[in-house]
């Protein structure tokens, strides 16, 4: 029996702040999608991995971050555009409501400030920085961060993770993304199954499975009227194969995806489909931390343990 690991890159506007022109659907959807994703989970009592993009837990700034080693320009858009616009910046009011909800979710980091790790400008001081940045706020709030999502999933400096006591990271997915991570997975039959591995530096990599807002825009609104919702048809059967097999199935999303009625329908079949196999079989419902507890207890901690390997596998059926 596996089980099912939810994870949500929460940013507001930091997930798009270094782009030349936000989509705005998905800028102003931020606080809604948080809102209603929040709901779902309780309705439904399933706990997720929250990663907050730190700065968003502060009640202020002054949009310079002059001792923070990040490019030129990186916070400009602060001072800028988005001046007046503290609800993309700042939302310790959501963030609590993660804190405060019934259900046991997972409070992780998605960075300070949505630095992309993975790049070459991004040198191991400004990784540190965005990670001690994040850990002192967590602090403050009486939080530890055992998980921490790459922004756009941009794996790089895992030794600062480690350094900073990070246990564990969502690597990428097997699978691709979208369109043709459809086709891999419907026409090839392909499992969607993950297996968490122990890197060389001693991190859980908990592999993505599948990013449930992948197949979007023209095709999706085609897709819907033959099948229905083929990223529900997906997330069912990454939960069935879940019962069958050992192994995570391990969706993301933001909660900035989540636009209109329509996304928090899918959410809502997708989290109720789950539930329903839950309470039928021994499926369970784990955060990233859960599954790096339990994986660096089978595999030891040692580094020795047959597990380790930095590549992220997938399970064939
Ligand atoms: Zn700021
Ligand atoms: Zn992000």
């Amino acid at each position: 029996m596996g089980s099912v690991v939810i994870s949500l890159d929460a940013e507001l506007g930091w997930g798009f702040h270094d782009l030349d022109s936000p989509p705005s659907a998905r800028v102003e959807a931020g606080r809604r999608g948080w809102v209603a994703l929040l709901e779902l989970c309780a309705e439904y009592d399933v706990p997720a991995t929250w990663a907050v993009v730190g700065h968003l837990m502060l009640e202020g700034c002054d949009g310079r971050h002059a001792d923070h080693p990040a490019p030129e320009g990186w916070f400009a858009r602060e001072r800028g555009e988005w001046a007046d616009r503290e609800d993309l910046r700042f939302c310790p009011d959501l963030v609590r409501a993660i804190l405060d909800s019934d259900v046991d979710h997972e409070f992780a980091s998605h960075s300070y400030s949505h630095v992309l790790f993975g790049r070459p400008e991004t040198d191991r001081e400004l990784a540190a920085a965005e990670l001690e940045r994040s850990l002192e706020l967590a602090e403050e709030w009486n939080q530890t961060v055992d998980s921490f999502i790459y922004p756009r999933n941009d794996v790089g400096h895992r030794d600062v993770l480690a350094e900073y006591g990070v246990g564990a990271y969502r690597g990428r997915s097997p699978t691709h993304d979208g369109v043709r991570g459809l086709f891999d997975s419907t026409l090839r039959d392909r499992s969607m199954i993950v297996e968490p591995l122990v890197d060389e530096y001693g991190l859980v990599n908990v592999p993505a499975s599948l990013f449930l807002f992948g197949f979007e825009g023209p095709a999706r609104t085609v897709a819907e009227s033959v099948w229905s919702d083929p990223m529900v048809v997906l997330a069912r059967r990454g939960i069935d194969e879940a019962v069958a097999a050992d192994g995570v199935f391990h969706m993301w999303l933001h909660p900035n995806n989540l636009t209109r009625g329509r996304d928090d329908e899918r959410m809502r079949a997708i989290l109720s489909y789950l539930d329903e196999r839950r309470s039928e079989t021994e499926l369970t419902v784990e955060t990233m931390a859960d599954v790096a507890r339990r994986t660096n207890t089978v595999d030891g901690i040692d580094g020795t343990a047959s597990g380790i390997d930095s590549r992220a596998t997938a399970r064939q059926p």
